[in-house]
């Protein structure tokens, strides 16, 4: 690793103004797990190293029933695990967030930084952008906000301007009677990151489904809405054979990456099963018991 200047700005404004001064050869650093592994193996040799850490109102978790979930980037994926308002109004993401990385990174890693690295093979974005979240950032100019979809541009890319640092993520309120599902699919049980994850959103009456949003991720370059799966699926009384039909309308739908942990064909074919296992779960429908 080279050697780089340390700052620690103690507001988020000395922060901007110190991004917008050194540009790019200065790097954010919020929880490290990401930028050091890079700064290690001299993928990124930043000059200076602004550490975001000292800025406390960017760790809040907050909730109301009008604007909904409020999460600073600083929270560590073990705050989203933990924290009540996401266990009571967000289950999806809680569970999400335990379940993701390893304890050390869920411990160490925050959801800014996972967005803002952009990283294909990860699990926030794809449950955010099922449950309609959107970014603030922030910059000398003042605060945009963006949905996540927007956000999102590419592998390893974003919308984040060179002098703009993420603030905040929301999700609006959740809708009366909706439930959300979250599945990661592993190539193996000793790996950490998702070959390819699911998220989905459903709001029912009893067992018709009156409104869907499907979300691929991991197995694609950036997170997409399956919004033909969601259209098959909205309007109908939902069984496990039109759960079936809706795994293989959504697997048909994406355009799947290939690369050295799984080819496209077989991310295709694990999302089909996913998605389908997802949407009978939403509806209560047995499909272990189906199987046997
Ligand atoms: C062994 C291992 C296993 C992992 N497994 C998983 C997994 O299963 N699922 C998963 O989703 N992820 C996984 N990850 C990725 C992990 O989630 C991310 O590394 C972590 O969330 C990044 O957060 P950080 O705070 O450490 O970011 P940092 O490393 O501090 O920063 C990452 C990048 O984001 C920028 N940045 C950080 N915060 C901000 C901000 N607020 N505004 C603007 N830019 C910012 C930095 O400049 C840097 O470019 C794994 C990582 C490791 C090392």
């Amino acid at each position: 690793m080279r050697d780089f200047d340390f700052l620690k700005p103690a507001t988020l404004a000395e922060a901007i103004a110190m991004r917008s001064s050194l540009g790019e050869e200065a790097c954010l650093f919020a929880g490290g797990t990401a930028l050091l592994l890079g700064m290690r193996q001299r993928l990124v040799n930043p000059k200076t190293v602004i550490a975001l850490g000292g800025l406390a109102d960017l760790r809040a978790i907050a909730f109301d029933s009008q604007h909904g979930l409020r999460v600073g980037a600083l929270a560590r994926h073990t705050d989203l695990a933990r924290s009540p308002e996401l266990r009571t109004h967000t289950p999806m993401l809680a569970h999400m967030a335990a379940r993701m990385a390893n304890p050390q990174v869920r411990n160490q890693g925050t959801l800014g930084g996972n967005l803002c690295y952009a990283d294909p093979a990860t699990d926030p974005p794809t449950a955010l952008m099922a449950l309609r979240a959107s970014v603030v950032l922030a910059g000398p100019d003042g605060e945009r906000t963006l949905a996540i979809e927007d956000f999102l541009v590419d592998y390893y890319a974003t919308a984040l301007g060179a002098s703009e640092i993420l603030k905040e993520i929301r999700v609006p309120p959740p809708a009366p009677g909706s439930r959300g599902i979250y599945v990661r699919h592993l190539r193996t049980a000793a790996e950490h990151r998702p070959v390819a994850n699911l998220a989905l959103v459903v709001e029912r009456k009893g067992a018709v489904c009156t409104r869907a949003r499907l979300v691929v991720g991991a197995a694609t370059a950036v997170p997409c809405i399956a919004a033909k799966a969601g259209e098959y699926l909205t309007g109908k009384t939902v069984t496990l054979e039109v759960a079936a039909e809706a795994g293989r309308r959504l697997a048909q739908e994406i355009t799947p990456i290939s690369d050295l942990r799984g080819d496209g064909a077989f991310r295709r074919a694990i999302v089909g099963v996913i998605a389908k296992r997802a949407v009978a779960e939403a509806f209560g429908l047995d499909w272990k018991g189906a199987q046997a």
